[in-house]
């Protein structure tokens, strides 16, 4: 594995993998790599000829007072842990080589984002999201690029983005990966002390508990909200938001219907952590 630092070398590279007819995959991250974003490098690894894993940690979409001077920055075994599951180059630039002294240029995806995380966080953070984004896919040009279902509001924001810019690239989203217990892998879990680590596992159990209310039959939103609460209430967390919305557009809904996204951002000790689910009335 190669990793390049400009947008020339990685242009380069790629470009030279294209000429040969490769299909370029590309997985970007913010990095502290864990089993979550491996299972998208392996999934691009099998999905595609060359693996381009960015690692980059956005100061765009961390609004003042969050966590990007704390985010955890660990590149030497991020590499490590990229090249054993596959991948071929990690792209790792300087800040100034993404946002150039001058920068003035920004995307907004409207509508979705502005619910949940983008009510929450503030419009600039998907804004960021997708300029980077936007940007990743105008230096690497990937056939294919691999996104998490963890994140499932930024799935859609990139997916909006790729159709009304008409970019050529394939969205994938990839499956939420958990830990044995329960809770969604995040860089942001080592944030966690022992007490609020295991207070975390409250936020699968609620998405379990609001499940196990559909498959009974009971698709009312009152119902499904009511039992992930009373999870989450029970080991003393207040959620950020806990809705239950659309998974194709976000929009409110009043029951589970179609496919119905149930999505939890909370404060959990030190940690912000978000979790999501798909239900659907059987
Ligand atoms: P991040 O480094 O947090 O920006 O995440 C990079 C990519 O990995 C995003 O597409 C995330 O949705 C994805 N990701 C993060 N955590 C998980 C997880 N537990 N399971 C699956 N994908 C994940």
């Amino acid at each position: 594995m190669r990793i390049v630092r400009t947008i020339a070398e990685v242009r380069a590279a790629v470009s030279a993998a294209r000429d040969a007819g490769d299909i370029v995959g590309l997985v970007p991250t913010m990095g502290a790599l864990h089993e979550g974003h491996l299972s998208l490098v392996r999934r691009a690894r099998e999905g595609s000829d060359l693996v381009v894993v960015s690692l980059f940690v956005n100061p765009t979409q961390f609004a003042p007072g969050e966590d990007l001077a704390a985010y955890p920055r660990t590149e030497e075994r991020d590499a490590e842990l990229a090249a054993g599951a596959g991948a071929d180059i990690l792209f790792a630039p300087p800040a100034s080589e993404i946002y150039p002294d001058g920068f003035a240029t920004s995307i907004h995806v409207a509508g979705i984002t502005e619910v949940l995380c983008g009510a929450h966080r503030g419009a600039a953070h998907f804004d960021g999201v997708a300029t980077v984004v936007a940007k990743l896919f105008q230096i690497v040009a990937p056939d294919v690029a691999y996104f998490g279902q963890k994140d499932a509001q930024q799935v859609l924001v990139i997916r909006r983005l790729v159709r009304d810019l008409d970019m050529p690239v394939r969205i994938e989203a990839c499956p939420i990966v958990r830990e044995p217990d329960g809770l969604a892998m995040s860089s942001r879990n080592v944030y966690l002390d022992a007490a609020a680590r295991k207070r975390a596992t409250a936020l699968n159990r609620a998405l379990d508990a609001a499940e196990a209310v559909v498959a009974r039959g009971e698709t009312g939103a009152p119902e499904v909200l009511a039992a992930a609460r009373a999870v989450l209430t029970d080991a003393g967390i207040d959620p950020e938001y806990l809705e239950l919305r659309s998974a194709e557009d976000l929009r409110e809904l009043t029951r589970v219907e179609g496919t119905a996204l149930l999505a939890v951002a909370a404060q959990v000790g030190a940690a912000r952590l978000i979790d999501n689910r798909i239900l659907e009335a059987r």
